[in-house]
């Protein structure tokens, strides 16, 4: 499948559309999953277009894991998680909904436990103030 570049990550990289952000620099950008699958839960994406770890940049992704190390420390940090899974999908067989590289960083607060990918959209509110916690620890 070719890259689309209307995706929608494409766009908040371009600023055509919102993002709830923690985190950006010249290479990579961190914002909460709209879907959360636990409190905290947050992407890392780099900037360039690339579908999947397979089709992007080995730079590219050395700058996307660097930004998600950081911004999982934070994660953790900010919410006390006792564990932080980080997860990344590439191919829609493999649970890909948004063909642009990232990286989930979820923190998990009891073995086993979180929401559903991708399903219930959590309060806009909600998701500014978890975003508030994780800026506040990334600075500190
Ligand atoms: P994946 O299924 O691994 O491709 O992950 C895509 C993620 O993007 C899912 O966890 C969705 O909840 C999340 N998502 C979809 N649309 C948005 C959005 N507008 N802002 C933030 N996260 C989103």
């Amino acid at each position: 499948m070719a890259y689309d570049p209307n995706n929608i990550f494409a766009r908040m990289v371009r600023g055509e559309i919102p993002c709830v952000k923690v985190f950006e620099d010249a290479e990579t950008l961190a914002f909460m999953d709209i879907m959360p699958q636990s409190d905290g839960h947050t992407l890392v994406i780099p900037k360039v277009a690339g579908e999947n770890l397979f089709e992007t940049a080995p730079e590219s992704v050395a700058a996307a894991i660097r930004t998600t190390q950081r911004v999982a420390r934070a994660v953790q940090r900010a919410f006390s998680a006792p564990g932080v899974v980080v997860t990344q999908f590439n191919g829609q067989t493999a649970g890909q909904t948004v063909f642009h590289l990232h990286f989930h960083v979820i923190p998990v607060y009891t073995a086993g436990a979180w929401r559903p990918h991708a399903r219930d959209k959590a309060d806009p509110l909600v998701l500014e103030a978890h975003a508030a916690r994780i800026r506040a620890a990334l600075g500190g």
